[in-house]
């Protein structure tokens, strides 16, 4: 098969993306991964991983698995087993700054990892991993450089996908990542915000993290959902937040493929280069 180079790793909203996908199940040494359909967007090779899906199971299943159940390891690296360079994500978050209203679309650019039970690496120094196809797997410890923790390539190609739809976006914003399932408690927030964060959701770690040390690049279209707690004095419900995600899946859904069409085909970024010096001498 030829190798595909972009993944697309989101919800339900998301599954009309691929024209005319195939549909595989892959097994990684970390356990199976959700089915991923791959197939074309607009010509270009993309395969497209259901977040919560099953793992193993071969037909669609819908919001499966839970955030802190979500084999991350697997879905990331079965990824790169398909040849994946390149992560556009989507999730949906709450917002504690004020400048992002509920509907908003953000592209963070750092994060801040608030989750617990979750394993955020691959080189545990016991597992070979395998990242390069020319070269044998790598059993090791590695310390990933985390300056810039999302693809700045790709954030600015979904940046301009946004613009060229006139689409209102935030360039920046600091995710901060809890472990779920439950919402934030309004002194947590309170506590997110003194630290800097500009929204809130239970996703992004560790497949960001996971994401670079298999030296992918990775982006994520976030879509403000909802006032954290304590913003508004509203009771956040799981169903207004998959109410306001889906109004706006239609536009994220042509956002990554505007930005998957302008993506070059050399890697410019400094994420391939992930390992570089990360690893002991
Ligand atoms: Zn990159």
């Amino acid at each position: 098969m030829d190798k595909v180079k972009i993944g697309v790793i989101g919800g339900s909203g998301l599954y009309e993306l691929i024209e005319n996908p195939e549909y595989m199940v892959l097994k990684t040494p970390f356990g199976e991964t959700p089915r991923i359909e791959v197939g074309h967007v607009k010509g270009r090779k993309v395969a497209f991983l259901p977040r919560h899906g099953k793992p193993g199971v071969k037909k669609k299943v819908g919001h499966a698995v839970p955030p802190f159940k979500i084999n991350f390891k697997a879905n990331v690296y079965g990824l790169r087993m398909l040849g994946v360079e390149r992560i556009i994500a989507t999730n949906a978050c709450g917002s504690l700054n004020m400048k992002i209203n509920p509907g908003d679309i953000v592209l963070p650019d750092q994060f801040i990892d608030f989750t617990k039970l979750r394993e955020t690496t691959f080189f545990d120094g016991e597992t070979a991993v395998s990242i390069w196809r020319d070269k044998p797997p790598i059993k090791t410890v590695a310390h990933v450089d985390f300056t810039d923790p999302y693809c700045p390539e790709l954030r600015k190609l979904i940046f301009e996908a946004c613009v060229s739809l006139g689409l209102k976006c935030h360039v920046q914003g600091t995710y901060v990542c809890t472990e779920g399932p439950r919402f934030e408690t309004p002194a947590e927030i309170k506590m997110f915000r003194v630290l800097g964060g500009d929204v809130v959701g239970m996703t992004s770690i560790p497949e960001a993290v996971l994401a670079r040390e298999l030296t992918m690049c990775y982006a994520s279209v976030s879509v403000s959902t909802n006032w954290a707690a304590g913003i508004s004095k509203e009771k956040i419900t799981h169903e207004e937040v998959v109410d306001l995600f889906s109004k706006r899946i239609t536009q994220v859904r042509e956002i990554i493929k505007r930005a998957i069409l302008a993506i070059p085909k050399e890697r410019r970024c400094r994420c391939k280069d992930a390992l570089k010096g990360a690893l002991p001498r």
